[in-house]
């Protein structure tokens, strides 16, 4: 059984007075370790089984299994990390105090305490290439230096899964290009689980074992498609 399993899952949603359908009969496995891209345009419901494998939105048919747990329990056991399309941090805190935060959150289920982690995480921030940037605050940071600390953020948060929805798309093409090789980097060295929707088909191809290709109207997948590509 592999890591993640969505199996034959189907969602609609209301709109105005009618249901319409996001979601048709989604099956799909990953392993665990892998780099898998949902790729597809606009509308064919990429957020939407992003945020059903999170356990953010419930589907209406059809099973999703992590680990032999349910979406929501391995919610709870901090299986997830989120990367949104722009970071949240807080700026009142210090990049490295906003690198602390998901451990702070998750100390009750975790035990595990920011400062365990403290050299781990800078670390992190050094090979996102923001090493003189740890004390500093998210406003004196350009767009792509707090994208890559909300990147650096999910990897040293200790979750084994990373749900990335777009996180490049408020970025110029030059700074997504080297952030993409600066996340090809730390996945490498982690191993984590991820997750990343796009419509960036070059994006996909670099960065994924697998890309899973969407069609709109109702969405259903089209085509899985494994990358063999060594990568740069
Ligand atoms: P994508 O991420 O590929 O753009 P989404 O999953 O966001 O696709 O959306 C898929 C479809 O479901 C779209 O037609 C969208 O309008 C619709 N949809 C998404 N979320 C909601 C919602 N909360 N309520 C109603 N319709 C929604
Ligand atoms: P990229 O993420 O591709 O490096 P950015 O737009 O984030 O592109 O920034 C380019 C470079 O400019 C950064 O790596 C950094 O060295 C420098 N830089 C950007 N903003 C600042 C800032 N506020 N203070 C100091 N250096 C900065």
């Amino acid at each position: 059984l592999s890591f993640i399993e969505v199996k034959e899952v189907s969602k609609q949603y209301r709109q105005r007075d009618q249901m319409t359908d996001a979601l048709i009969n989604i099956s799909l496995s990953i392993e665990k370790g892998k780099f898998v891209s949902l790729i597809g345009p606009s509308g064919c419901g990429k957020s939407s089984l992003l945020r059903i494998i999170g356990g953010l939105v419930k589907q209406d048919c059809g099973e999703v299994n992590i680990g032999g747990m349910t979406p929501m329990e391995a919610q709870k056991r901090k299986q997830y990390s989120f990367v949104p399309q722009s970071p949240a941090l807080f700026p009142w805190r210090t990049v490295l105090q906003n690198m602390q935060l998901p451990f702070e959150v998750n100390r009750k289920a975790t035990g595990d305490t920011a400062k365990q982690h403290e050299l781990e995480l800078i670390e992190l921030l050094q090979s996102v290439g923001l090493g003189d940037f740890i004390h500093a605050y998210p406003r004196m940071l350009s767009g792509g230096m707090q994208q890559r600390v909300g990147i650096a953020r999910a990897f040293g948060s200790g979750a084994p899964i990373l749900l990335m929805d777009e996180p490049f798309s408020a970025l110029d093409e030059l700074t997504r290009e080297k952030i993409s090789y600066q996340l090809l980097n730390i996945w490498q060295e982690h191993q984590k689980t991820v997750v990343f929707v796009t419509h960036n088909i070059r994006e996909a191809v670099l960065l994924s074992d697998e890309v899973v290709i969407m069609s709109p109207r109702p969405g259903r997948i089209k085509k899985t498609i494994s990358i063999d590509l060594p990568r740069p």
